[in-house]
Formats: C-alpha cells, sequence, structure tokens
C-alpha cells in the first residue's frame, strides 16, 4: 500500500476498458495498468498491489495463464485476483475460480458493483493479513510456528534467568532433504516433514515443552527446567523415534531411511551475560558437528563446561 490508498492492477488489452474501470475506481485507489500478461506480471511483483482486475481474452498471456502464475509464484500468490470477462460462459467461470480467482465480474459491468466487490475483496484480504500475522501454527505440520518459538523462548529465557533454573533447547534438521525432495518429488517431502513433525510432538510431552517448526527442514524443542540428561534421553527418543518412522531414503548419506541430526544446548540462564539467542547459537554450532561427525546423531553443549560438546553416538 502506498499511502492509505490501496493500489490496484488493472489487466486489459483494450484501452476503453481501462479507462473505464479506472474510472469506476480511480478516485478511491491508486491505480496502476497493464495491456498485456507480461507487463502485468511484472508490475505484480515490483509494484506489490492489493488486487489485480485482470481482463481474460488478452493476446499472448491470456487472461487464466497470468492467473496461474501469480498463483504459483510465492511473491504474488496472496494477491486477490478478479477475472473481467465478456465471456459469461460458465465453465469460463469456473475455470478462473478453480486456478485461484477470487470472483469474476462479467462485462457490461455495472459501476457500483465493481466497486462494492472491490471494497468487500480488500476487506477479506486485510482480515486473512491480520490472521496471519496473529497464527502461531505452521500451516504445513499444524505444530507451533517461528512466531511462536521466538515468543515462547524469551518468555522462558527470563522466567528461567528468575527463578535461576536449568534449560534445554535442541535443533533437529532433517538429513539429506534435498536429496529427498529432489529424488521423491516435493509433495512426498511435504508429507515426510508431517511424519516428522508428528513424531516430535508425540515425543515431547511435559507440559512447559514446545516443539515448533523453525522453518524448512529444521525443527527446535525448548525444554524449560530440563538438565542436560534428561535432554539428552528426549533428543534420543526423538532421534530413534524418526529412524522408527522407516520413510524409505534411498538418497541420503547417513543411512536408507530418513534420520535426522540434532545439536542441543544446557545453560543456566543467571548465569549467562547474553541473551535467549545465544542459546540458539549453541545449539545450532552442535547441529553443525553432528552433521559433519556423520549425521543420524546428536551433538551437545552444556554447562557448566560451555564448549565442550558431546558427540552421541548413533544408536540404533
Ligand atoms: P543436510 O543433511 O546437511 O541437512 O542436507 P539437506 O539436504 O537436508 O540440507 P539443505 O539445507 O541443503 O536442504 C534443505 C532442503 O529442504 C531444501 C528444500 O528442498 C527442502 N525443504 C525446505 N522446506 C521444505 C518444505 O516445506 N517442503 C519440502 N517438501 N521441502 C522443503
Ligand atoms: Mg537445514
Ligand atoms: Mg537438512
Amino acid at each position: 500500500m502506498s499511502g492509505d490508498k490501496h493500489r490496484i492492477l488493472i489487466v486489459d488489452d483494450a484501452a476503453t476498458n481501462i479507462e473505464i474501470l479506472n474510472e469506476v475506481l480511480g478516485a478511491e485507489y491508486d491505480s496502476l495498468f497493464a495491456m498485456d500478461g507480461a507487463t502485468a506480471l511484472r508490475l505484480a511483483v515490483e509494484q506489490e498491489p492489493d488486487l489485480i482486475l485482470l481482463d481474460v481474452v488478452m493476446p499472448g498471456l491470456d487472461g487464466h495463464e497470468v492467473c496461474t502464475r501469480l498463483k504459483a509464484d510465492p511473491r504474488t500468490r496472496g494477491i486477490p485476483v478478479i477475472f473481467i470477462s465478456g465471456l459469461s460462459d460458465e465453465s469460463d467461470e469456473a475455470k478462473g475460480l478453480e486456478i485461484g480467482a477470487i470472483d469474476y465480474i462479467t462485462k457490461p459491468f455495472s459501476p457500483p458493483i465493481v466497486r462494492a466487490r472491490v471494497r468487500n475483496h480488500l476487506q477479506l484480504k486485510r482480515y486473512q493479513d491480520m490472521l496471519e500475522r496473529l497464527s502461531v501454527l505452521d500451516g504445513l505440520t499444524g505444530i507451533a510456528n517461528r512466531r511462536r518459538f521466538d515468543e515462547a523462548l524469551d518468555h522462558e529465557w527470563l522466567r528461567s534467568r528468575r527463578q535461576g533454573t536449568t534449560m534445554s533447547i535442541i535443533i533437529i534438521d532433517v538429513d539429506c532433504f534435498k536429496a529427498f525432495n529432489d529424488n521423491y518429488g516435493h509433495a512426498a517431502g511435504d508429507e515426510c516433514l508431517k511424519r516428522v513433525a508428528g513424531v516430535l510432538a508425540e515425543g515431547v510431552s511435559r507440559p512447559g515443552d514446545l516443539v515448533a517448526r523453525y522453518g524448512g527442514e529444521e525443527f527446535v524443542v525448548i525444554m524449560p527446567e530440563t538438565d542436560a540428561a534428561g535432554a539428552i534421553v528426549i533428543a534420543e527418543t526423538l532421534r530413534r523415534g524418526i529412524v522408527s518412522l522407516a520413510v524409505p531414503h534411498a538418497f541420503s548419506v547417513a543411512a536408507d531411511v530418513v534420520t535426522v541430526s540434532i545439536g542441543g544446548a544446557t545453560v543456566i540462564p543467571a548465569r549467562q551475560t547474553q541473551g535467549a539467542e545465544e542459546l540458539v547459537k549453541l545449539a545450532d554450532a552442535r547441529l553443525y558437528e553432528a552433521k559433519h561427525a556423520g549425521r543420524n546423531r546428536i551433538a551437545w553443549t552444556a554447562e557448566p563446561s560451555p564448549g565442550k560438546p558431546v558427540v552421541g553416538e548413533v544408536l540404533r
């Protein structure tokens, strides 16, 4: 959005249609124009419009193709698309909605209806964005997301520091997951991540513990009031749990099934000069070591001898 006006991209190969729509919407919104599909795609990325009005029939890239590409690109996927078309064929309308358009307006249109629909869809988009900002769950796996983790970590860190207790965190990274995706496909990769998340969520059961998706194929677990010995037992249970899933992975260097490497850190926050990020850094450095030691294993840093990792054996 620029200023407080929403920005609307109007795409039509006929200048008269653009003029009419601009007349209908111009006073209320900042309008951008494109007369062909390629320009529309470029402007969608560069200008980040809040909504796109898209003509279906255009030479070159037609509206359906433009919409398909917009929905395939993570940068433009979230922009609502309304088709504007002279075609009043029902199957055509169905196709537009199927490929991701949010609404369909047929020409000749009535200005008040165009204004009302645009206004409604912008309102819906605002609510959707708000929900996303408030969300604490990861969309793919249903476990806590990164935002929830960041909040919980700060909270637990402060609480632990106040109470002088020990806390542990682990970072879990799926081994050779790029090769898994490349060979079995992205959908199989997503399914695998869901199953991994399921094992982690089940394996961590104390009320204060939190399992979250940190990003991509990385997960984190916060374990308040847990010393290294206790946390290593949990980490090992999780590592073995993933092996027990027995998801075939013929392209892993670590095993013939999907495995994870785990980096863990245990600290007493009251003794630390740095903040919670330090704990993540420590665990991440150990994860790196677990990877280099051969994957499918655990490496740990624990107070009172920080910097002295324990590299776990591969127990299978
Ligand atoms: P390493 O054992 O060293 O961790 O190797 P790796 O291949 O797991 O690590 P790398 O960071 O090179 O690749 C991670 C891959 O995870 C990249 C991407 O293909 C995949 N990935 C990340 N997020 C997702 C997702 O949400 N779904 C799917 N299917 N794959 C994902
Ligand atoms: Mg990774
Ligand atoms: Mg990985």
